[in-house]
């Protein structure tokens, strides 16, 4: 528990960052915005200063205008004149705000959204496969994309607001300045309470954020599972629902002592900040001492008291609002942090550059091992050869490696020891994307899209031009039988997700149209992770029968439990422990006697009619 305590005091201390580098965090997502839509952050900039222009006028500057006019008598021309001029910059603010509020910034967030969470996704299908396996990566990746946009709404917001107050402390600065510069200590002392109290509270809400954002999470799991189709039926049919609602309930739990330990801390610098630097310095002690100049030292003139007094009121709030502002600035540096973390982050596996061999003879593994991160070896010492229009099976019981084995060969992960040949050639000296463009792959735990069965086929927006390759890739994946009962053919739309009519397929079904992928895809190389499990056993075979026939001149590598599919493979690779125990044609296996024999017996007593 101490250690614990520990451990994580450090994490949270070395997610201090300075606070030069949280203002250029907040200038990099300023800047992002800028290079999106640079229009409208000009426009935008423009507006907050006019604003604070117009401000100046239509208050103070008119208040001192109209003591001129009546003090020293201004002419009925003037009078109008000046009248003119600030229903024209009124008249201007009030168009230009509702055309900024209305039309202007809706669209705008919404390519700044897009642009924003574009480069993220990209950066994210970019990275290794291994980097999901880390819970603090996944947790950074789900919290950047989560925040990000709404991060640059309120760095945008608050930048405006920055420019808004600036520019009008300027200019009732120099006539505060001008009046009795004395004065300003009171506002500067004001100030920096402020100022120091706000960078305090903002530390301790990321502190407290980052410190619950693992609780945060894991309770929207549970949150999430309680509604989500995926896990309707297992919640309504397993006593798993009362545990996970009293971990639910447990998550809860650890909510409310994190908030209410910081919230303490933020309590009491929120009185001091607000209260103290504001009501009694400037409302309580200011207020005293222009009265003791004006009444009993006559400093001032009743004149300038009323100035002094009005302008400092309008001084005092832009003052408190700007230091109000900064350190959330502060605050969005801290969080801009983690999303430019992410966004720099290196992918470990390098591009070769090599853009490979159009055709594909060889495929080799020659003493490859591997292991998940820093677990044990998860492959040992595999050596294994396919060549071109070879239909080859990988079999072996549960968590022996014949997954783990297929990420190697599409190099999902690169190999911790020994190396894979394409056509004789390293294939970390190939470009990732051009080497995997040769396979054609469905895996177990292949998805269904909330879109047409045409979409799915083809996995990109489907037109008229592809209607006849996908018909003919969902006849070979067994499917036609199903589609001729689809009114809307292959432009049904899959999932209740979006549309009423949307059709649920069965597991079988869902099945055949992801199968009917590969079928789609020209690629040298198809290889099946055991995605037809939901299939009976003899749909299974009809469907691995008619892969193999369909994919005649293809190499198809193809992973299954259930053997009766292998007695059609050219040589099959049996799997125990991340070894290769046992390889050969399903004849030259049974003749050995060995795990493969054992296995196939065992299931033929069940399946007896495929044997
Ligand atoms: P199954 O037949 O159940 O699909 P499999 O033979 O395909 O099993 P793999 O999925 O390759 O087996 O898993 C082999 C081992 O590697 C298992 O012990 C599993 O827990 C582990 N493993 C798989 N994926 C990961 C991962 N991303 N991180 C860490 N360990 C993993």
């Amino acid at each position: 528990m101490m250690q614990n305590r520990h451990e994580k005091k450090q994490k949270l201390q070395t997610e201090k960052i300075g606070l030069g580098r949280c203002y250029r965090n907040v200038f990099f997502m300023l800047g992002k915005a800028a290079r999106f839509l640079p229009g409208y952050i000009a426009v935008f900039c423009l507006f907050q200063i006019y604003c604070a222009i117009q401000v100046f006028f239509e208050f103070t500057y008119t208040v001192k205008i109209l003591l001129d006019f009546i003090t020293e008598g201004a002419s009925y021309r003037q009078a109008v004149a000046y009248l003119l001029l600030m229903f024209a910059l009124v008249l201007i603010k009030l168009v230009w705000a509702a055309w900024m509020e209305n039309a202007a910034t809706p669209r705008a967030k919404e390519i700044l959204h897009r642009s924003l969470r574009m480069e993220l996704y990209q950066k994210a299908a970019g990275l290794d496969l291994e980097r999901y396996d880390d819970p603090n990566y996944y947790n950074e990746f789900v919290w950047s994309v989560n925040e990000a946009a709404n991060r640059m709404d309120l760095i945008l917001e608050d930048i405006g607001f920055l420019l808004n107050k600036g520019a009008y402390i300027l200019i009732s600065g120099a006539f505060f300045i001008a009046l009795d510069s004395f004065s300003i200590f009171f506002i500067l002392l004001s100030l920096s309470v402020t100022l120091l109290m706000n960078s305090y509270m903002g530390r301790i809400q990321f502190l407290r954020d980052t410190e619950l954002k693992p609780v945060e999470r894991k309770r929207s799991y549970f949150g999430r599972i309680f509604y989500l189709n995926d896990y309707a039926k297992e919640i309504r049919l397993n006593p798993v629902a009362d545990r996970l609602k009293k971990e639910f309930s447990d998550t809860n739990k650890k909510v409310y002592p994190i908030v209410e330990r910081y919230g303490k801390k933020i309590a009491a610098a929120d009185f001091i900040g607000d209260y103290f630097a504001n009501d009694i310095l400037i409302n309580a002690v200011y207020l005293g001492y222009l009265i003791y100049q004006t009444v009993v030292k006559e400093a001032f003139r009743y004149g300038s008291t009323m100035a002094l007094y009005q302008n400092s009121a309008g001084l005092k709030h832009s003052l408190n609002d700007l230091a109000k502002a900064l350190p959330r600035l502060e605050q969005h540096g801290l969080y801009v942090e983690k999303i430019r973390t992410f966004l720099a982050a290196e992918s470990k596996m390098q591009s070769g550059g090599y853009s490979g061999d159009e055709t594909f003879e060889t495929l080799t593994l020659n003493n490859v091992s591997f292991a998940y991160g820093k677990d044990r070896e998860t492959l040992h010492q595999i050596n294994l050869s396919v060549s071109a229009g070879e239909k080859i099976a990988v079999v072996g019981y549960n968590g022996a490696g014949k997954s783990t084995l297929i990420k190697l060969l599409l190099r999902l992960y690169d190999v911790k020891e020994g190396s894979i040949l394409l056509n004789g050639r390293d294939i970390r000296t190939y470009d990732p994307n051009c080497y995997r463009s040769l396979f054609a792959t469905i895996f177990q735990d292949y998805r269904i899209f909330a879109s047409s069965i045409a979409d799915n086929v083809k996995m990109d927006v489907a037109g008229d031009g592809d209607r006849e390759e996908i018909e003919r890739a969902l006849h070979l994946s067994g499917f036609s039988e199903r589609l001729h009962t689809l009114s809307n053919g292959i432009n049904t739309r899959l999932t209740r997700e979006f549309e009423e009519d949307g059709v649920n397929l069965s597991g079988g079904e869902a099945q055949k149209v992801a199968i009917a992928r590969t079928f789609y895809q020209y690629r040298p190389i198809i290889i099946l992770d055991e995605p037809s499990s939901a299939l009976d056993p003899i749909s299974e075979y009809q469907l691995n029968q008619t892969m193999l026939n369909a994919a005649k001149d293809k190499t198809v590598l193809f992973i299954s439990h259930r053997l009766s599919s292998t007695v059609l493979a050219d040589r099959i690779y049996m799997l125990e422990k991340g070894r290769i125990v046992e390889s050969g044609s399903h004849q030259e296996l049974m003749n050995l006697g060995g795990k493969y024999a054992q296995m196939f017996q065992l299931q033929s007593e069940k399946y007896h009619m495929l044997k």
